[in-house]
């Protein structure tokens, strides 16, 4: 078991080990989470008349990583977020303990989460981490 850092967007499911599921980012989810609209064939299931060729597609519809998308330390979790835009203060910070499944699209773990240690929002971590 491992604690991570994960930033949970406010309007994500809640955080919860049945909803931790990981997709790339920005892309659009289905309404549980565990999948996203195929970016080859814009959720379609089809290019130009025939079946998505793309091998994880189904029916427009890919499967998400397992997992959460998180940080193993505070200062990766700001390093990581940094560039990509400040999140708001209505965006909460969970520190929770649990098991890494998978490797999300931008290289950082994956896990599961069995038991919350803290959460707080974004300024106040940011902060305390300063
Ligand atoms: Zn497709």
């Amino acid at each position: 078991m491992s604690i991570f850092y994960r930033l949970h967007w406010s309007d994500c499911p809640p955080f919860s080990a049945e909803n931790a599921w990981s997709a790339s980012w920005g892309s659009t989810r289905s309404a549980d989470g565990s999948q996203t609209e195929c970016l080859t064939c814009d959720g379609t299931g089809e290019l130009d008349g025939e079946p998505c060729s793309d091998r994880d597609c189904e029916e427009g519809w890919t499967d998400c990583v397992a997992g959460y998308s998180c940080c193993a330390s505070a200062d990766e979790l700001i390093a990581y977020l940094g560039g990509r835009g400040e999140p708001g203060a209505d965006d909460t910070v969970v520190v929770f303990e649990g098991r890494q499944v998978d490797t999300g699209f931008d290289g950082e773990p994956t896990a599961v989460p069995e038991r919350v240690i803290e959460t707080l929002i974004w300024p106040d971590f940011v902060a305390r981490s300063s």
